[in-house]
């Protein structure tokens, strides 16, 4: 009697009784299909070939070479490595153990010393063998007790069997050694051919930051041997262009968790980037009608209860200072409360707006330490913001100037892979989003009916608006493929209220202001690091650190004129250098090349006797001869119109 009933990805429908198996059910259809199937899905869950099915449902067959059963492969990997770590290193403990889209990983911890990189081919080379050797992977059922007792002196894996909500757990067995089944596996590990172990990492176990360290090692497989070499190519690009990287080879900034995590050091050279742009966007934004204030990093905490900070961002906020005379002092999670007493600070007029306050703003948010990242998410950060307080009837105008601002500092710093998002707020969470159906949904349709009208293309996110109104984000990818959010634009009805803010109307009577928040250039942070990663290190000449490296022949007859040169630079504010190091000239030409330097210059005998200097720009393969006038106006230009080129 056929108690299950499962129905197949073209609509037929099968019965079959219980306990039948993926493997049999493939079986049913086709002995080749059987032979390729590599694992099932049931009602979108990937079971394994041989599990006793207790249930119906929708079925898929996944074969070997499918996209699905990439994952399987994966796992097969992932197992593998486990058993080939276990038979190297008896004593090892295994916690979690993985296979998505990016690859495989498997947690391990060891008590004398972890598993280190130099490691990582001989195992590969090991789990290459067992393959050669015995690709099949037996399914071992234990009971519970008896699980407990084969990962003995393992917490993690007891931990792991203890959570699992059956009598009857599955191991599988390679190479002799039982691996507790932690994802689907094949029934052989023959299709495993192009694999490739890449790192090790720290991770915690269970991913917190109370719970012991263990030592992940990370790997991917494919199919294809073809797409594992694209992989492999990928990674080191995104290797190579990730600002950690570039920072450290630059020598740009450091974070040391010795120190405090996710609070970055600015070296000199990182500190002029910076500089030059918070120099750019502050004359920029005065330009177009911003008024620049400074403001304190701490305040009364009454201040962010008003504000609703307290109550709706605590999570991200430090926990207050509590002070001598029982002051709650609080550092400040963003800037807009301290904006919002320059604007009360003085009885405001409708001809004052639009109003617009921007600052460098100083502030700490408390990010989860597994979030925090180089200089792309810290804790301690100074956004470019700006609040500019208007009427209701100029929301729209200042919108598109706002955008019109942005676009036009993204052409300044050729910025043009970046995409809209509107984020909304998520009706259900009212913990979060203050609870204000009437203001949410006019701040939304305002904001859309902005966008449209200009024609923008851009994405609706809900449960990604701020806890008090709808934003437009700019979303912009790193180099490990994550998406950031650089430049915002916020309406807010809130916070006007919530302070009870106004201004004389024309009528004499007092009206409320709506305020729009805004980050141009988003985090000094957070852009410098974006920066970093899109020229890769290869800085326009108005932003790099080092603009110009004067490079003497030989010190003794040329290091004069070369100074008198690098004077010259100078006079002009011109970041220029000479390079007294006693090297050899190819050393010192490469190493200008390294540093991604824009200008390197040469001077020897011919040079100082034309009075000419020798220049070669970073990226072009010859020099040129030139007179320091003319180099001058080469530069002086490159400089004004942050060309890249
Ligand atoms: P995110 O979603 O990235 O956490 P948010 O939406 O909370 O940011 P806002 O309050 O809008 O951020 O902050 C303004 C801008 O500051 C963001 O758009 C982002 O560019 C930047 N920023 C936010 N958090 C960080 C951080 N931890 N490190 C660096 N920059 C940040
Ligand atoms: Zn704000």
């Amino acid at each position: 009697m056929a108690e299950l009933t499962f129905e197949f990805p073209d609509g037929n429908k099968k019965e079959f009784n219980r306990g039948i198996t993926v493997e049999e059910i493939a079986k049913s259809i086709s002995v080749s299909l059987a032979k390729k199937s590599v694992a099932g899905k049931v009602d979108g869950n990937l079971v394994d070939v041989m599990q006793p099915l207790d249930e119906g449902g929708k079925i898929e067959i996944i074969t070997s070479g499918s996209e699905e059963g990439l994952q399987v492969l994966r796992q097969g990997a992932a197992q593998l490595l486990e058993a080939v770590v276990k038979k190297e290193f008896p004593e090892i403990r295994i916690g979690e153990i993985s296979a998505d889209e990016d690859g495989f990983y498997v947690d391990t911890d060891k008590e004398d010393r972890q598993v280190s990189a130099d490691e990582l081919d001989n195992l590969a080379a090991k789990m290459k063998k067992v393959i050669k050797n015995d690709a099949s992977v037996k399914r071992v059922y234990l009971t519970k007790e008896d699980a407990l007792k084969e990962v003995d002196g393992d917490p993690y894996q007891a931990k792991l069997i203890n959570q699992i909500n059956s009598d009857n757990v599955l191991f599988y067995g390679i190479d002799g050694i039982l691996t507790l089944a932690q994802g689907v596996v094949a029934p052989s590990l023959k299709d495993l051919k192009h694999f490739k172990l890449l790192s090790v990492a720290g991770a915690y176990w269970e991913g917190k930051s109370s719970n012991p360290m263990l030592q992940r090692i990370y790997g991917t497989a494919f199919y294809k041997e073809a797409e594992l070499k694209a992989d492999l190519q990928q990674r080191q690009e995104a290797k190579e262009r990730d600002h950690r990287v570039i920072g450290n080879n630059l020598d740009l900034f450091f974070v040391d968790p010795k120190v405090g995590a996710g609070l970055p050091y600015w070296m000199p050279n990182g500190a002029t980037i910076r500089r030059t742009i918070e120099r750019y966007i502050t004359d920029k934004e005065i330009a177009h009608g911003y008024q620049h204030v400074y403001t304190p990093v701490l305040a009364n905490l009454d201040l962010y209860k008003q504000s609703g900070h307290w109550d709706h961002y605590r999570e991200d906020m430090f926990p207050p200072m509590k002070m001598d005379d029982d002051e709650m002092l609080e550092l400040r999670p963003m800037n807009c409360p301290s904006h919002i007493q320059i604007y009360k600070h003085h009885i405001r007029s409708y001809r004052e707006l639009p109003l617009r306050i921007a600052e460098l703003g100083m502030m700490h948010r408390y990010e989860k330490s597994g979030a925090l990242s180089g200089l792309q998410r810290v804790r301690e950060m100074t956004l470019n913001d700006g609040h500019t307080f208007v009427s209701l009837d100029q929301i729209q105008d200042e919108f598109k100037k706002i955008l019109n601002l942005m676009m036009e500092v993204y052409k300044d710093f050729d910025i043009d892979n970046y995409t809209f998002q509107l984020s909304y707020r998520d009706p259900k969470n009212t913990e979060k989003y203050f609870d204000d159906d009437e203001m949410w949904n006019k701040a939304q349709s305002m904001l859309k009916g902005a966008m449209d009208d200009l024609g923008l293309d851009y994405v609706e996110a809900e449960g990604e608006a701020a806890f008090y109104g709808p934003k437009l984000d700019v979303q912009t990818k790193t180099a490990l493929g994550n998406e950031e959010t650089l430049s915002t634009i916020q309406l807010d009805f809130m916070l006007p209220e919530r302070f009870d803010l106004h201004y004389v109307g024309e009528d004499g009577k007092e009206h409320r202001p709506v305020m729009i928040h805004r980050g141009i250039v988003s985090t000094m942070e957070r852009f410098t690091a974006y920066l970093i990663e899109m020229y890769k290190g290869a800085f326009p000449t108005w932003l790099a650190p080092k603009q110009v490296q004067i490079i003497p022949v030989s010190d003794d007859k040329h290091g004069d004129y070369a100074k008198a040169i690098n004077e010259k630079l100078r006079a002009v504010n011109i970041r220029s250098n000479v390079d007294e190091r006693s090297e050899k000239m190819g050393y010192l030409i490469r190493d200008a090349q390294t540093h991604k330097i824009p200008y390197t210059i040469v001077v020897g005998d011919d040079e100082v006797k034309n009075n000419t200097i020798s220049v070669r720009k970073y990226g072009e393969d010859n020099s040129r001869d030139l007179s320091m006038d003319d180099f001058l106006m080469e530069i002086l230009k490159d400089i004004s119109t942050y060309s890249r080129n």
